[in-house]
């Protein structure tokens, strides 16, 4: 049985004082051992604070990207090791903002991914197609490339710990949300791409649905075989709406 999960990347948002209000709100109000796991992405600068006020809740805590090189002469990057040292467990790599305003490659995020997994964080790996390409056509094929370059290049051994999530990026941001169907074929293809390296990863391995998640739409996309629970952006700044997710991924 895979448990639920659901995560907020804050992106670029946030203060110190949005940080400490919006801890304690979803802290206040999230039901002891609620049977998901929860985790909160917050910007770099604002995880060592993060991580003093989560000390004594059941939520985890994030990164949003990680730099590939050991410390040392790289300007500007954050490396694993510094993530665990301020408590993160997980990392998100390959969210489509990465990789289209970033110029993030395949061959990076699998690098990203392989990195993250050594250290012993854990790896969110985004996955999604453009508007342009779901009407072309090709969703399954660039969501089996993405994925592709992840398993060749991290190895599956990096799941069932890492989790794959899905974020197709005609949806992040904008209101479009899949609906619960076209999120759960592209998922079940997910599973089957596992599958053909390993039927047990397959089945272990958690899929996070992205885009546009709301309190409203979330039971509907969480019920479906394949969704695993979800990346929140937006909904996961304001307390009420990321507790209404969460709620959704109990039920
Ligand atoms: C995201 O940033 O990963 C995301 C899914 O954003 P939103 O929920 O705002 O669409």
């Amino acid at each position: 049985m895979r448990r639920p999960l659901v995560a907020g990347n804050w992106k670029m948002n946030g203060s110190r004082e949005l940080t400490r209000g919006l801890v304690a709100e979803i802290g206040a109000d999230l039901p002891n051992d609620c049977g998901v796991d929860v985790v909160v992405c917050p910007p770099y600068v604002y995880l060592d604070m993060c991580s003093n006020l989560l000390e004594s809740q059941s939520i985890a805590l994030g990164a949003q990207d990680l730099d590939t090189h050991g410390p040392g002469a790289f300007t500007g990057a954050i490396a694993a090791d510094m993530l665990l040292d301020v408590d993160c467990r997980f990392v998100i790599v390959g969210h489509s903002e990465r990789r289209s305003l970033y110029g993030e490659s395949d061959e990076r995020v699998a690098e990203k991914a392989a990195v993250a997994a050594e250290r012993g964080l854990i790896p969110i790996v985004c996955v999604g197609e453009t508007q342009e390409e779901r009407e072309d056509g090709v969703t399954e094929e660039v969501v089996h490339r993405q994925l592709d370059a992840v398993i060749r290049g991290a190895g599956i051994k990096i799941f069932p710990q890492a989790l794959v999530a899905y974020e197709p990026v005609w949806a992040i941001g904008t209101g479009l949300t899949a609906t619960a169907q076209q999120a759960q074929e592209v998922h079940q293809l997910i599973r089957e791409q596992l599958s053909d390296a390993s039927a047990e990863v397959a089945r272990d391995t958690r899929v996070l649905y992205g885009g546009s998640v709301k309190p409203d739409n979330a039971l509907g996309l969480f019920t479906q075989p394949d969704i695993d629970g979800g990346l929140i952006g937006g909904a996961s700044l304001k307390a009420a709406d990321f507790l209404g997710i969460i709620k959704a991924a109990i039920s």
